[in-house]
């Protein structure tokens, strides 16, 4: 079975072609900067990387382009587009109407306009990526798998707010928690390869990239989650304040005259290590001057990698110890520093880093802890399209 995975963001659509049941990427790319100069698509074989500049202004030219490419006659891993056999689509916010992956049909389809409020960033490109796949490929299945599916296990005393209960009851405001997909991966990996089973583990999983998350994963389950209601919550981010005293956003917005929804951007766009630095966002540019003892850039990582070592103390505490920690995502899976630096000082919770084999790892799967501590530590590199692409398969299976 050939599944195409869409991941369709406000400018961009990610996507790749795979064999589940092989774990095998037959191609993969993205089309960037769609509504913007420049559009093109990079698209990657098993030996070449192509990059093309492209006339197209929306969604549907994206998914054209996407299938020209992937059916061409010299480089195309297809010889036509009957040769795909389902789409599925990464949906961020299923709110509290989506638990597990659908098969999208009309009735989904009007659940998903509704949920549009809850992730105004995210849900709508995910809804025109699935319109665009559904015109061009009539008749093919879509599936949706969501980033909030994973922590639907979350018990109501992780995921309610103190606020008065009726928003809970009659608007739906919790904790939702993003990343998912990216969180039961490496947890489930990670259980693989300390050849244990995750129905007897504690597992905490630090999803590190430009959006972050940490999650607590109890016998295979999510029990809690950084991320909130929306994916303000929690971690320092790349542009995001994460957790914050409110009275600093009523502060701010009434200092600066801002309305809700400027205030909402500044939060989101504005803050995170980007504000804190005010340089960059860029991680690797971030660590190479915070190493190289720039003062502004040092404080800068140290409130990141302190956030990070706050949520794991909690969730140790939360789960009565763990038996592994994983890092993944572009700087969890990249960066030494932050992994080394979030651990530190933790040797009387049996939690030890062995330098020797965190330096320098980049991108690869490894387990990082010394002979002396109690907790493993991981690196996994996060596949949400795999399983992206192992849903959609199981889905139609059940149909
Ligand atoms: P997104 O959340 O957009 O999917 P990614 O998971 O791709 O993000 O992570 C992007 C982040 O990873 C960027 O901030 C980038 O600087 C960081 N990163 C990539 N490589 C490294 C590296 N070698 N060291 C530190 N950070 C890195």
């Amino acid at each position: 079975m050939n599944v195409l995975t869409l991941n369709s963001g406000s400018s961009s659509v990610k996507y790749q072609l795979i064999r589940p049941d092989k774990k095998e990427v037959l191609c993969s790319g993205q089309v960037e900067r769609i509504g913007i100069d420049g559009t093109r698509i990079v698209h990657k074989t098993n030996d070449e990387k192509i990059k093309k500049e492209l006339d197209i202004s929306n969604h549907k030219g994206a998914i054209d382009s996407i299938l020209e490419i992937m059916t061409d006659e010299e480089i195309g891993a297809l010889e036509g587009l009957d040769e795909i056999d389902a789409i599925g689509h990464r949906l961020v916010h299923g709110g509290d109407k989506f638990a597990h992956s659908v098969l999208i049909d009309d009735d989904v389809m009007e659940t998903l306009h509704e949920c549009k409020d809850f992730a105004p960033l995210h849900n709508p490109p995910n809804i025109k990526g699935v319109e665009a796949a559904e015109e061009r490929l009539p008749g093919k299945p879509n599936v949706g798998v969501f980033d909030t599916a994973f922590h639907s296990t979350l018990p109501p005393e992780a995921y309610l707010y103190a606020i008065p209960y009726r928003y809970y009851r009659e608007e739906s405001i919790r904790k939702y928690g993003f990343h998912g997909t990216s969180h039961y991966y490496v947890a489930s990996r990670a259980a693989q390869m300390l050849d244990k089973d995750i129905e007897n583990m504690n597992i905490i999983t630090c999803h590190l990239g430009n959006g972050a998350s940490v999650a607590a994963v109890k016998n295979g389950k999510s029990i809690d989650t950084s991320m909130g209601f929306t994916p303000l919550e929690g971690l320092v981010m790349g542009t995001r304040s994460g957790d914050i005293d409110p009275g600093v956003i009523f502060y701010i917005a009434e200092e600066e005259n801002m309305s809700i929804e400027e205030a909402n951007q500044f939060f989101n766009k504005k803050c995170g290590v980007l504000g804190l630095s005010e340089d960059t966002n860029d991680m690797r540019d971030l660590e190479e001057k915070a190493l190289a003892g720039e003062k502004q850039y040092k404080i800068t990582m140290d409130v990141y990698h302190y956030r990070i070592k706050k949520y794991i103390s909690a969730y140790l505490g939360i789960m009565n110890g763990v038996d592994a920690i994983v890092f993944t995502g572009g700087v969890g899976e990249n960066s030494d520093y932050t992994r080394e630096d979030s651990l530190k000082n933790m040797d009387n919770l049996g939690i030890v880093v062995d330098k020797e084999k965190n330096d320098g790892l980049r991108g690869k799967e490894a387990i990082i802890s010394a002979d002396e501590s109690d907790v493993d530590i991981l690196v996994i590199p996060t596949n949400e399209e795999l399983v992206i692409a192992q849903e959609t398969a199981r889905i139609l299976k059940e149909k």
